[in-house]
């Protein structure tokens, strides 16, 4: 689950307290208001009350999302230092917390052409991990539908990011299911599935693969539109989901939803259960 929205930056603390009582085992949180380049300096208390509650709570890991306004391959000088700065704020911010996991956007390369744009990233990517030596947090890309100038929505351009980072221990890749469908992965049926996850373990490998975001789509297969369902009430359907849940690949692979919600998470138990059904 996720929240976004906020006018002021989020305390991920009660979060933890309240993903548990929604019966989640992985959370997803921002660490600053997603929408806003600055972000208030954590401070000891944040960081002490954080770690109070994510020691006490069984959910793990807790993975971060950035913030939306981050673009590693603007074309735009400004926008670009601007977004790296940016990242390297997320990643300190991750490493105070110990969250072990920075979820990000390939981005957009804004009409440069996909070569250029992967080149920007990769070259983000490296800057933002020399200036955060020895963290132990990993910058996750997250897989994307494609729409606009958009990267990430083919696996070889997540592998290509990956190749070209220099400390690929510092790299993992979050597979976004509304995304991946939208981008013309056909998992809503089982030889489209099978297929889909061979490619993925040949292209990018299984074992880099940290966290799956389970979003239904709204979206038809492969029309490159974001827009998130409800578990088996989109194009992707129940059966997508089920061979997800019951494949033993990802058996380990925390799954996070980032569906439609309300205040008290009566949707995100819907989901859940449904979820834990399809596993049986
Ligand atoms: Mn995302
Ligand atoms: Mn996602
Ligand atoms: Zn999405």
């Amino acid at each position: 689950m996720k929240r976004a929205g906020s006018k002021t930056d989020p305390r991920p603390d009660p979060l933890v307290e309240r993903a548990e009582r929604a019966g989640c085992r992985s959370l997803q949180v921002f660490t600053k208001n997603a929408s806003r380049w600055q972000a208030k300096p954590l401070s000891d208390e944040d960081i002490a009350n954080y770690k109070t509650a994510a020691s006490k709570s069984t959910i793990a890991p807790v993975i971060a999302h950035d913030s939306y306004l981050i673009n590693l391959c603007a074309a735009d000088r400004l926008i670009l230092r601007k977004s790296r700065e940016a990242f390297i704020d997320e990643l300190r911010r991750c490493e105070a917390l110990g969250i072990p996991y920075l979820n990000f956007h390939p981005g957009a390369h804004m009409g440069a052409g996909e070569a250029a744009g992967l080149r920007l990233m990769i070259e983000s990517l490296n800057h933002s991990h020399d200036r955060t030596d020895g963290a132990r947090v990993l910058s996750v890309v997250e897989t994307t539908a494609g729409q606009g100038t958009v990267l990430g929505h083919r696996f070889e351009q997540l592998a290509a990011i990956i190749d070209g980072v220099e400390d690929r221990e510092r790299v993992g890749v979050c597979i976004d299911t509304c995304h991946i469908f939208a981008a013309g992965y056909d998992i809503s049926k089982r030889d489209g599935y099978e297929g889909t996850l061979r490619a993925f373990d040949q292209i990018v490998g299984l074992k880099k693969l940290v966290a799956i975001h389970m979003n239904d789509s709204k979206a038809p297969l492969g029309s490159h539109i974001d827009r998130h369902e409800h578990i088996g009430k989109g194009k992707i359907g129940r059966e997508g989901f089920r061979y997800i849940m019951k494949d033993d690949r990802l058996l380990k692979v925390p799954k996070i939803l980032e569906t439609p919600k309300g205040e008290d998470l009566k949707e995100d138990r819907m989901n859940l259960a449904l979820l834990r059904r399809l596993a049986q």
